[in-house]
């Protein structure tokens, strides 16, 4: 989820742009719903000039602009919004016609969502329960005059109410356990410098592809490669221009590969592919591959070349044994005079 939205607040965003227009719904639908009489115009006028704003702030949020005060001034709307016409249903519904609370209930969700969006878990926690002790006070005034069908409905009110905190709060805090899992997985994963998949990554591959060859007989071949001379590039051009190689060499490589192969960094400069193709299918890729990197100029240290070990899986083998295959692969061309494919079968 987190590699789809840049960072969190963005998410937030992409979630207002859906709450916000259920709350511009919600107030028209509900200045619709009245009856034009003196007592409601109040609410009328409120309805309007909310509606009004919250569009404003949808266009606001839409373009990225003023977000902050957005949010702030959102959530002051929304949270005046419901305590008034909370006091208001209780006030005029309740104590003048002792019917029910109405489709008041049925907000409840999005404007809890809504405190708990734009102050995060713990201060979205504590700002609903100061919302809901306000309106829990102003039940409790009235309390005396009302009928038990209003203090019924209030009571399913104010049950509905902590069900929706206590619900969101865990929500969230699932959510955020989530992400963070997300997000340590992804590090954990990932090489710093060249941000492909780690020795670690690649472990786990393994296993998986060797798994499935044992059960279900998927043959896949690996391509173990390693700059030529690489420890010259250091010498002669120091060890950031050799970072950089590194990184360049990851970029090129990755772009020449359909996303039915794996990739990633091995360790200092050795690489690893991993495919579903087989034998020689293989080592014409890796043919490919070699020919791509001699022709690359490569900033700071100008031509390189690499040495490619290639093999597939074969019954009972292991990841050590695999690789130590591609790895004898390697050495054959470093012992010929590099730049070459090696297949080992
Ligand atoms: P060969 O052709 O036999 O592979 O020679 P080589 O010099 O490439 O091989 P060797 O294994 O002797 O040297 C690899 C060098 O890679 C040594 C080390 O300093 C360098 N190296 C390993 N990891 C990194 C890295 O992250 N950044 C940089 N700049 N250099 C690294
Ligand atoms: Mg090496
Ligand atoms: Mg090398």
């Amino acid at each position: 989820m987190l590699q789809r939205f840049e960072s969190l607040n963005e998410l937030k965003i992409r979630i207002y742009l859906w709450v916000v227009p259920c709350i511009v719904i919600s107030l028209i639908s509900n200045t619709l719903l009245q009856n034009m009489n003196d007592v409601y115009q109040f609410n009328f006028t409120i309805n309007n000039t909310l509606s009004i704003w919250f569009i404003i702030s949808w266009v606001f949020l839409f373009k990225r602009i003023f977000v902050q005060f957005t949010e702030y001034s959102n959530l002051a709307l929304v949270s005046f919004y419901h305590v008034t016409t909370f006091f208001d249903a209780v006030r005029n519904y309740m104590v003048v016609d002792g019917g029910a609370l109405g489709d008041f209930i049925i907000w409840m969700p999005i404007i809890t969502l809504f405190f708990f969006l734009t102050l995060g878990t713990k201060r979205g926690l504590y700002y609903s329960i100061v919302i809901f002790l306000a309106t829990f006070v102003m039940g409790i005034m009235y309390l005396p005059v009302l009928s038990s069908e209003s203090i019924d409905s209030l009571g399913q009110y104010y049950f509905a109410n902590l069900v929706y905190i206590i619900v969101l709060y865990y929500a969230q805090h699932v959510f955020k356990t989530y992400a963070d899992l997300e997000m340590f997985k992804k590090h954990a994963y990932y090489d710093s410098l060249t941000r492909i998949a780690n020795r670690l990554r690649i472990d786990e591959w393994l296993q998986k592809k060797l798994k499935a060859f044992e059960d279900k007989r998927e043959v896949f071949s690996i391509i173990f490669f390693d700059i030529d001379h690489f420890k010259s590039v250091n010498d002669n051009y120091g060890h950031k221009i050799g970072d950089e190689v590194l990184v360049e060499l990851a970029q090129l490589i990755q772009l020449r590969l359909t996303n039915r192969e794996l990739f990633g960094r091995w360790g200092g400069e050795e690489f690893i592919i991993i495919t579903s193709k087989e034998g020689d299918e293989t080592v014409k890729l890796a043919e490919k591959l070699r020919k791509i990197v001699a022709d690359h100029h490569f900033k700071g240290a100008g031509n390189l070349t690499a040495s490619f070990g290639v093999t597939y899986s074969k019954p009972g083998d292991s990841i050590d044994s695999l690789l130590n295959r591609a790895d004898k692969g390697l050495y054959q061309c470093k012992n010929v005079g590099r730049n070459q494919v090696s297949y080992i079968k």
